[in-house]
């Protein structure tokens, strides 16, 4: 007889197998137990077929990634601990010294910092596009360009881009475009078949989607994808995010996944929210520009109108406005701290509406001449109610912006 310290260990019970539940079950685990040595030589992770080790992958990830893939119209999922280790994941898996990446101007920081640091450091060089002007992308590409990102909408200032136009473009050179995928959340558009009923399809290769955001819809988690459709392309991500040990917990995945069946109710609900308060500061004479591309007036309103169309459609919950110059910074801040409701944090996607003003001097390369000078603010927009938000700016703009 074992004791007792081996028994808890080693215990004989099996639970009945054929358990089902709406969700599906949390496995954690770095060791995975194989059935003998030959079948530890010959189990494939890269192909889901089997489980080798905790970091390659579990029921509760490959449940999530097959999901999210449904959720984007891919075939291949890859899990990261954060939006931004997607996009890395994609950066090194993709490019090597010698190599160019193109840049929106308006991209997600990080992915900029990314390129200025650890990528030039390594010999691969980067540039900037203006992201509304299809002449600009063109005439920077070269023999050297590999990888082209794109975003659409951009998270701070919400240009859209013509996406279409990027993406034959860079396939007529045969370039790969990631798109940074976290705004339209799968829901807005359809990232690997933009024009849907044309054959064959038209899309991006890649898509990147910070699962921190409506995915997990909490505010509290971190996690990220890059999902594909050409299974070559997908093996050289897997390889790379093995090589680097990336994993993700399972407990985070479970958090994705319990919120993952609701996420289009929630983007709808943000999105009704957004547009009512993006069309009542266009009110207000305290902000010279609001940038929201469901507004005539937003930079790229027609690309939106063409790529979200209304079945999909959709814009998301951010907007942001452009405070009239004659305001300093300082009463910029006022105004952001005078809202009650709207809390100052990063990030978006979660139930609680949150505000940034942004110093675009320092985010871009150049200021384009389709943004009013002023401070751009940006507004996440949570799920309370939007009479409340209303009366929160209303009440901010009366305190701070006069
Ligand atoms: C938040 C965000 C990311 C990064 O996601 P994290 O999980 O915070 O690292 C990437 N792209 C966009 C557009 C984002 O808004």
């Amino acid at each position: 007889m074992a004791d007792l310290t081996t028994t808890l260990i080693h215990h004989p019970y099996v639970p009945p197998s054929g358990f089902e539940a709406p969700q599906p079950g949390v496995f954690k685990a770095s060791t995975v137990i194989f059935p003998s040595v030959a079948a530890m030589r010959h189990f494939e992770w890269k192909d889901k077929s089997a489980y080798t080790y905790g970091l390659h992958g579990t029921p509760t990830t490959y449940t999530l990634e097959e999901r999210l893939c449904t959720l984007e119209g891919g075939s291949q999922c890859v899990l990261v601990p954060s939006g931004l280790a997607a996009i890395a994941l994609v950066a090194l898996s993709l490019l090597k010294s010698g190599d160019e990446v193109l840049i929106p101007d308006n991209a997600y920081g990080p992915n900029k910092s990314l390129a200025e640091g650890e990528l030039l450091g390594w010999g691969i060089t980067h540039q900037y596009y203006d992201p509304m002007n299809a002449m600009d992308l063109a005439s920077k590409i070269n023999e050297r360009t590999r990888l082209v990102w794109v975003e659409a909408a951009g998270s701070v200032t919400l240009e859209f881009p013509d996406l279409i136009e990027a993406v034959r473009l860079c396939q007529s050179k045969k370039i790969l475009v990631a798109l940074d995928n976290t705004w339209g959340a799968g829901l807005a558009f359809a990232p690997f078949d933009l024009l849907p009923g044309q054959v064959p399809e038209l899309g991006v290769d890649l898509s990147v989607h910070a699962l921190t955001k409506y995915p997990s819809g909490g505010g509290d988690v971190l996690m990220g994808s890059v999902i594909t459709r050409d299974p070559a392309l997908h093996l050289k991500l897997k390889l790379t995010h093995m090589r680097l040990g990336l994993g993700v917990a399972a407990n985070d995945a479970e958090a994705v996944l319990r919120s993952l069946p609701s996420i289009a109710l929630r983007y709808q609900a943000h999105d009704a929210s957004t547009r009512a308060l993006a069309q009542w500061c266009l009110s207000q004479p305290a902000f010279s520009q609001v940038l929201h591309p469901t507004l005539p007036d937003s930079p790229g309103h027609r690309h939106w109108q063409a790529l979200c169309k209304p079945g999909m459609g959709g814009a998301a919950g951010l907007f942001s406005v452009i405070v009239h110059a004659r305001f300093p910074q300082a009463q910029v801040d006022a105004f952001c701290d005078a809202l009650q409701l709207f809390k100052v944090g990063y990030s978006w996607g979660g139930p609680m509406s949150l505000v940034v003003p942004y110093e675009l001097s320092i985010m871009r390369s150049q200021r384009p001449a389709y943004l009013a000078q002023g401070t751009v603010v940006r507004f996440s927009i949570g799920l309370e109610s939007v009479t409340d938000l209303q009366a929160d700016i209303d009440q901010a703009i009366k305190k701070a912006l006069i």
